[in-house]
């Protein structure tokens, strides 16, 4: 076992009893935790750029913009908060209780868990670490085994910077994770693929620990007849072929008419060339795919249509191109399951309805993505269909927004968090009524 702090019963039992000292409960000690997790980004934002690009090749200026600073950022956003979010709220008391008042304030849950997917290694595992010391809690963190060099630097500067008698980082795959899974935790916040979402949820129920379950499933773009393909286009490509397509909000495929497949096929083509170059191979801008049983899994999925751009790829080195596929059927195999990778499908349909039928057909995907200039339409979308999000004219953008909820519904998950929806995740909202004695 590749912890850096003992076996996970020992690990649970040590925080737990921090927890019951109370230490963690005052705001002075979050703040602290949380300027501490500040401080271990900016001072070592370098080393974690470098563990990206080993386990990812991740560009380095993409680490910063969609792990290092988005983490930084979600603690401002926090910090400049947080003493706000924990004052007492009121509630309305009913007229038969005469001079009572009642309200509500935020408990910590105690010690919670916090499992962590590889392809935002560092964001993923931190941006519920925020949450959840905001909340008071002692945390476990457990990153990816699938990003070992990310996992060593987070095993590695997260006890220096925080209180370690409340945080423990706990290395691992699926044994020590297992064995995490039989302690007894306050609250399990799992990031990753369904199937090891419903071994999570079983595990819960036996403590009947809450959890939040952030997984993925096909997110769909459709795409109006009014818009302009070349604003479309490359808007697509870079919420598309950010970390080469291993994002869980990434659009998974386009759902259009004919006529605009035909006009965004060539935009497309174009907005990939203007992105990365006439040889992505080589862009400084474009990442790699996290292992070979990934890339092969990937490349079985290429013959699903007719190559508009893309296609090449080079297993020795992990890449694939960027991809897009056209006149793709809805039974092909890349139209099964959520590709995770660089390849963009199109679907075509007849308009408006059918796509809403396609999308209703299958599971709740976590972000639905639409490009139109039509206000009846948004509306349309918006009341007729169910997505974890729903993006207008921008994909991934809206997980950015500290103030907005993040999470899935259905297949692609259950809870949320960021900003003050973290805060309630890793809290419980207790009731408090008071009636005075004379
Ligand atoms: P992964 O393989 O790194 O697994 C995630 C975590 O589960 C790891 O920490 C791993 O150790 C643990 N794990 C794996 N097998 C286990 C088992 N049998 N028992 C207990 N724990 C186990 O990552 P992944 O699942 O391949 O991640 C990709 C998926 O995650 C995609 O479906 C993607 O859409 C989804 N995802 C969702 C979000 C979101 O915020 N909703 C973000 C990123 C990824």
């Amino acid at each position: 076992m590749q912890s850096t702090v003992g076996q996970p019963a020992d690990v649970v039992a040590r925080l737990r009893a921090t927890f019951r000292t109370g230490r963690t409960k005052p705001l002075a000690w979050r703040t602290e935790q949380l300027r501490g997790l500040r401080a271990m980004l900016t001072e070592h934002g370098q080393e974690f750029a470098a563990a990206l690009r080993e386990d990812l090749g991740k560009p380095e200026r993409e680490a910063f913009r969609t792990e290092i600073d988005f983490t930084v950022r979600e603690i401002d956003h926090t910090l400049e908060r947080l003493e706000g979010w924990l004052r007492p709220e009121p509630a309305e008391v009913p007229e038969h209780l005469g001079s009572a008042t009642a309200w509500t304030v935020q408990d910590p849950l105690g010690v919670v868990l916090v499992i962590a997917p590889w392809n935002y290694p560092a964001q993923l595992l931190l941006a519920p670490v925020v949450g959840a010391l905001a909340a008071g809690n002692c945390v476990v963190a457990k990153p990816s085994e699938m990003a070992p060099a990310t996992s060593r630097v987070v095993a590695e500067f997260l006890p220096r910077y925080l209180d370690s008698d409340a945080v423990a980082v706990v290395e691992g795959a699926i044994p020590e994770t297992t064995a995490l899974l039989e302690q007894h935790f306050d609250h399990i916040f799992y990031t990753g693929n369904g199937a090891v979402g419903r071994i999570v949820l079983r595990a819960a129920a036996e403590h009947l620990t809450p959890v939040a379950l952030e997984l993925g499933g096909k997110s769909p773009a459709f795409v109006d007849r009014d818009t302009d393909p070349a604003t479309v286009a490359a808007r697509l490509v870079s919420a598309k072929f950010l970390n080469a397509g291993q994002t869980c909000v990434a659009p998974d495929y386009v759902i259009t008419d004919p006529g605009t497949a035909r006009a965004l096929e060539e935009a497309l083509a174009k907005a990939v060339l203007e992105k990365f170059g006439a040889d992505p191979a080589v862009s400084p801008d474009y990442g790699r795919i996290v292992n070979e049983r990934h890339f092969d899994r990937l490349t079985g999925l290429l013959d699903s249509g007719r190559t508009v751009v893309g296609g090449e790829h080079d297993r020795a080195n992990r890449y694939i191109a960027p991809t897009v596929l056209a006149g793709v059927s809805p039974d092909s195999p890349v139209m099964a399951e959520e590709i995770f990778g660089p390849l963009l499908p199109i679907v075509e349909v007849e308009g408006l309805d059918e796509a809403i039928a396609f999308i209703n057909d299958r599971p709740k995907p976590l972000a639905l993505y639409a490009f139109t200039e039509s206000s009846a339409t948004r509306d349309r979308l918006t009341a007729e269909t169910s997505s974890g999000a729903l993006g207008f004219g921008l994909p991934v953008a809206h997980l950015t927004v500290s103030d907005l909820p993040f999470g899935g519904v259905g297949e692609s998950g259950m809870g949320r968090y960021h900003g003050r929806y973290s805060l309630e995740t890793f809290s419980h909202r207790k009731a408090v009524l008071h009636k005075p004695l004379s």
